[in-house]
């Protein structure tokens, strides 16, 4: 039997601002099941390390067009985060739609974003203007 085969990621913790420096190994015989993640000072920084090494994902924060309202614009947020490798194909759907005013918070302006069974929510208000 040979020596393990590890593939070695280092990143920034996101999770809080003290941005813990982490070492995630990959086990490549294991198929990204067995990972062994290193330099964090908190549970939830293990926890980010094993998805960021094997699943990265990310919240998507954009904005979307409105005709016939008071702002042009309304900012929106992916309910959840997303694949990271989906992040471009959610910021095409979101740049290629505009809604009509009124928008409000918390309003589902694309389900199923991207094919990802995750929602574009608005997170601002947009008044219709007559
Ligand atoms: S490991 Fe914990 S303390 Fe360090 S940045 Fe991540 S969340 Fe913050």
């Amino acid at each position: 039997m040979g020596k393990e085969k590890m593939r070695k990621k280092e990143f920034i913790c996101i999770v809080c601002p003290n941005g813990c420096k982490l070492t995630a190994e990959v086990s490549e015989e294991s198929g990204g099941s067995s990972v062994n993640v290193t330099g964090y000072s908190c549970k939830r920084g293990k926890e980010y390390g094993q998805t960021e090494a094997v699943h990265p994902v990310r919240s998507v924060t954009s904005t979307v067009r409105v005709t016939g309202g008071d702002h042009p614009l309304v900012p929106v947020k992916t309910v959840k985060e997303v694949p990271k490798e989906k992040i471009f194909e959610c910021m095409e759907a979101i740049r290629a739609l505009s809604v009509a005013a009124p928008v409000h918070i918390g309003q589902i302006l694309i389900r199923n974003i991207a094919g990802t069974g995750i929602d574009l929510a608005a997170t601002g208000n947009v008044k219709q203007v007559q």
